[in-house]
Formats: C-alpha cells, structure tokens, sequence
C-alpha cells in the first residue's frame, strides 16, 4: 500500500508513530518557513506540517502544490501544540511533521471548489460534466457512502429471510410497465430488436414459476420517459417476488424493512407505525392523490353536493357537468395580500384549473354561529347564500383568520390542483416537520382505467396484477368497478414502491389482456410465454418493487434522485460527461442493417 493509514485515522495515542498518508490536496497555508496542508481521502483529513528548518527539501516540495494534487507523505505523528487542536475534525488533536513529500499526480485549477463549505450555487451542467469531481464534494460522496449501506441492509435483510438474490437479462424483450422502451439492435438477428427492461416483472414471475419462492434483485430498469426531479432514464429498484403470499404478507415484509432500515440508518423518526392503510377512494378523497404527503393534515373537504343548484355560476356549471368542488383551509391565510391570494393561483395552473375560489374569514361567528357578510372577505361571498358559506365554513374546519380556498373542475383537475395547493401551503405554513418519516399504504387500487386517446381501457399498474377475487366476475361488464390487489408504498408524498398479487391461471391472464384490447395474434407474440409457462403448474405470488434512489434522496434530504446517482443524466437524457448519446460509426449502422433517416441532432 502506498499509505499505512487514512487521513481520518489518526489520533492523540498514536503520537510519535512514523506514518505514510496519501490523497489530495485540500487546502494549502504558506507561512514561509512553515507550510500546513489538509490531505484528504475517503476517510478524512489530515493536517500536514512542513517545516524548513527540519525538512528544507518537502518545504521545496510542498510549495509546488496546490489544490488537488495527489501526493504522498511520510511523517511523524505528533500532538498538537495546546490551543491549535481542530475539534471538528476527528483527527483535529494531532498533525503529522512531513519528513518526506512526493507528489504522485499534478492537479489543474477545478472548475469548481472541492473543499470547505459546499455552495450549490454551481452550475449543475459543469458539476455533471465533471462528475468525478463533485463526486470528490463532502455531500455527493456522503450520498454515495448512504446509498452502500441502504443496500446493504436490505441486501443483508433479504438473505437472512431466505430470499435468494438473481440477476436477470437486460437484453430482454418488451416488459409492459407504462413507458417507452428502449430498445438495441440485433446485428445476429438483423431488423429484429431487444428491449431493455422497465423492470424485470415476467423474469421474477418467471422464477417463481422455476420454484424459487422468494427472489430479490438489486435491479436497472430503462423508461424511455420525458424526465421530471424524480426519473431518470435508467434506475434501480429493489425487485421482489414471492410465492404463496397474500398482499399483507409482502406489505408486512417491507414495512419490517423499511421501519428497520430507518432505525438503522436515518435520524428522523417514523410518524406512525403500523404504516397507515388508506384506500385510493380516501387517498384521493381527503389528500387529492394517490402519494399524500401525511406529515401534516391540512386535509380537502367536498362541498359538490352542498353548492349543486348554487345561484353561483362557477359552482353551478362544474356540478352540472359531473365536476366536483372541493377545497381546503390555509391556516391564518385570511389576512394576505391580494397579491399573495392570487398568486396561490400559479400551484393550480399547471393542472388546468382555471381559477381558484376564495373566502377569508376576518372576524369571529355572530351569535347564531354563522358568519356575516361583514366577517368575511371574499369575492365569491355575494353570490353565495347564507346557508351555502354556513356549509363550506363548516366543511373546511376554518375559523376566524383563516382562508378557504375552492376549485370547480373535473375531478381529475380539481384533486391533483388542490393536491399540490395543498403541499405548497404546507410548506408557507410551515406545517412539515422535516424530521419526521410519513410512511403509509396505498390500498385498493382501481385495476384498470379507460384511455381516451387509445380508446381502451389500460392497466394501471400492470398486466400481470390480479383483481380482487369477488371482482372476477365484473370484469368484462364493469371493468372501471374492478379494484386490483394492488398496494403502494409511500413517504412523505413520493411513492416509493409499488406491487400487487398476480394473476398466476393463464385463463385469467387470457381474460385480462382480451379486456386490455389485445388480438390473439398480439397475445401470443407478446405474451405467449407466460401463458404457457402458467400451464406448468403456477404458485400463487406476488412482489413489489421499491425505487432505490427515491429512498436514498428521501434518507438524504436530496432535492433530486441525480444528488444519490454517480453518473446520472440530465432532464434531457444525455450524460454530460461521455457526451452520450452520440452518433455511431457509418460501419457500426451497415453491421446492423441501419439506416438512420434523419441527420443526428446533438443531444442538449
Ligand atoms: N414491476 C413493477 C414496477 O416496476 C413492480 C411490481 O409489480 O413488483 O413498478
């Protein structure tokens, strides 16, 4: 080894032992005669002095450095003189007397500082261009070291629960998840093509089918989806299957897992264990989307029925055309602004809500209980009744010094509008304690949902999942009625998982892709495999998938999954660092029979 310790290993009871240290060069103080250095590696930092009285020639030599250099020392550990210990850093009782300095690798000026304390304020585009880099800051390489030991307890978790761990292909062919696949070309099999993975479902049924009961995979994953914060074209997921389970049996499983993992390896503490169940019908009932955020209440109250027939247009029109009207109460919120009123409007916008209701209550009930026109603040008041705002005050739970807020829409905008209303008020309201871990269950999924645009009804999650056993029998009559055995796993508002119970009779996996509107032909070409792998003798199973670096960002208070990746992409797809995607050679294209149609653009 070129070193006999790290620079994070040293102490006081080591003094007077000659030591090698090697890593880079943090930060550098000339004081003429007498040079400090901080050399860092993995493991810490450690102070290096050099003097020129004792060593004239490491002097020479460390006056050569700078920043990043990567050099090597010989020395002696001493305590330091009392008044000079550094008590933030673990060895900041002692430094080492350079005896001998040699610089292994010359470093140029980084783009961007390395030590001290770390701003964001870098472009992420140059922090992505030189990954290797940033990956060298304190906090991405906190991530990394996180994100290891995530996945080793879960690893050690799932070996110690008999579950067998199994790599399956990722040429592969297409796995219906929901995305886009990615697919490769064949050169043996010319005009034919593979298909990464989205995830490795039919391998894991697969493998239950071979007998293995309980499988695990550490898995990439490839969606060619447009990106958000929260996807990234490839991925990993823990992937897990096990046979002859029941939903609570995998639910039970995981929520063990993630409530020891948590112990283990977080600082905050989880809200409420058991996690909360919550059906989808409540989820979107009470929090307008299928992932709440359950750190803080703050929950939608339903006001159609209340305002159907209301005298006010607005409300009229959305009840009559099968709208809903809901909102919720921001807490202290009747006395902003106009400005900061309207402003709530830009949270709404972006899902096609066209307005937002709005109702500030600015002085306490009459004696009745109710409140006057006077007490309140608001432009819709006036073409409200009486008994119509007594209602939606009630509704809301709000009370003087509060603000209602109301959305008229289709369901589908109303709830995620409100939904993101909701968190955003959160936030200004300064009702999320960060430190806590919302855990809960997302139950009772509807199985399938119509796609206009397709004209078809499509599988919500997947078409593998299983409906519940008393829906069977509604399938083809009322396939929007059906409810899957399907469960997701959520924290604090991001779904970090998803599973269901399969389907495992290939009668009934016939059954549902013939209501997903697949030929026989299609059928067979896409999933002829798995109907007959089920007539050799299929287990009941079922699994989940958890999504690994939405876990890691969520254990690291990372804004974004590319904080807890090495290598990620940009929101365009492209890695800054290699230059990818790039063109191929003309050769590479001829090997593969590939004509490209129109000239590359070069990825942003
Ligand atoms: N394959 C599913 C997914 O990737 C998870 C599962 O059903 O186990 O979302």
């Amino acid at each position: 080894m070129l070193k006999t310790h790290t620079c994070g290993e040293l102490r006081a009871s080591d003094t007077g032992k000659t030591v090698t240290l090697a890593g880079w060069v943090n930060r550098r103080r000339d004081h003429g005669g007498l040079i400090f250095l901080d050399l860092r590696d993995r493991f810490g930092i450690t102070q290096i002095t050099v003097n020129a009285e004792d060593r004239p020639d490491a002097l020479a030599v460390a006056s050569q450095l700078r920043s990043e250099y990567v050099v090597q020392i010989t020395g002696t550990v001493q305590k330091r003189p009392p008044g000079f210990e550094n008590l933030e850093l673990a060895t900041g009782e002692i430094e080492v007397i350079a005896v001998n300095l040699e610089i292994l690798s010359e470093a140029r000026t980084p783009p961007f500082v390395i030590s001290g304390t770390q701003s964001d304020d870098v472009d992420e585009s140059v922090r992505l261009k030189y990954r290797y880099l940033d990956l060298r800051r304190p906090k991405l390489a906190r991530n990394l070291r996180l994100r290891h030991e995530i996945v080793r307890f879960i690893r050690s978790f799932l070996y110690d629960r008999a579950f067998l761990e199994i790599e399956t292909p990722i040429l592969l062919k297409s796995t219906p998840e929901g995305a886009r696949d990615f697919i490769v070309p064949s050169r043996m099999h010319p005009g034919h093509f593979y298909a990464l993975p989205q995830s490795p479902q039919q391998m894991k049924q697969l493998l239950m089918i071979a007998g293995i009961e309980r499988y695990f995979q550490i898995a990439r994953c490839f969606r060619d989806e447009d990106l958000r914060a929260d996807r990234q074209p490839e991925f990993t997921q823990l992937d897990l299957e096990m046979s002859f389970v029941e939903a609570a049996d995998v639910m039970a499983l995981i929520e063990e897992m993630l409530i020891k993992l948590s112990a283990t390896l977080s600082d905050k503490r989880i809200q409420q264990t058991p996690f909360p169940v919550m059906s989808y019908a409540d989820a979107l009932a009470k929090y307008g989307i299928d992932r709440p955020d359950i750190r803080f209440g703050l929950e939608l109250f339903d006001v159609t029925e209340l305002v159907r027939g209301s005298g006010f247009g607005v409300f009229e029109n959305a009840a009559a055309a099968g709208g809903v009207i809901k909102g919720l109460c921001y807490p202290n919120g009747a006395s902003l602004s106009r400005k900061d009123i309207d402003g709530l409007i830009e949270y709404v916008k972006p899902y096609g809500a066209k307005g937002l209701a709005w109702i500030g209550i600015t002085a306490g009930p009459d004696a009745s209980g109710r409140y006057p026109a006077e007490s309140l603040r608001s432009p819709i008041a006036k073409f409200l009744s009486l008994q119509e705002i007594d209602g939606i005050v009630r509704a809301s739970g709000a009370g003087e010094g509060d603000l209602i807020l109301l959305v008229a829409d289709d369901a589908d905008v109303t709830n995620p509008a409100l939904a993101n209303l909701r968190l955003e008020i959160g936030q200004r309201a300064d009702l999320i304690d960060p430190h806590l871990l919302a855990f809960c269950w997302v139950i009772d999924f509807p199985l399938l949902e119509y796609d206009g645009q397709e004209d078809r009804w499509v599988a919500i999650h997947h078409p593998f999942t299983s409906a519940r056993d008393e829906d069977w029998s509604i399938l083809e009559e009322r396939p929007g009625d059906v409810k899957a055995k399907a469960y997701d796993v959520v924290l604090n508002g991001w779904e970090i998982g998803g599973g269901s119970i399969r389907i495992h009779r290939s009668g009934q996996q016939m059954r549902m892709f013939q209501q997903l509107g697949l030929s026989e032909s299609e059928v067979d070409e896409q999933f002829g495999h798995m109907l007959e792998a089920f007539q050799y003798g299929a287990p009941p199973h079922g699994g989940i998938a958890l999504g690994i670096e939405r876990l890691v960002a969520l254990y690291a208070d990372a804004q974004s999954i590319r904080e807890v990746m090495a290598f990620p992409k940009t929101a365009t797809g492209a890695d800054l660092l290699l230059d990818a995607p790039s063109p191929v050679e003309d050769r590479q294209l001829a090997e593969l029979r590939i004509a490209v149609r129109e000239q590359p653009t070069r990825a942003a």
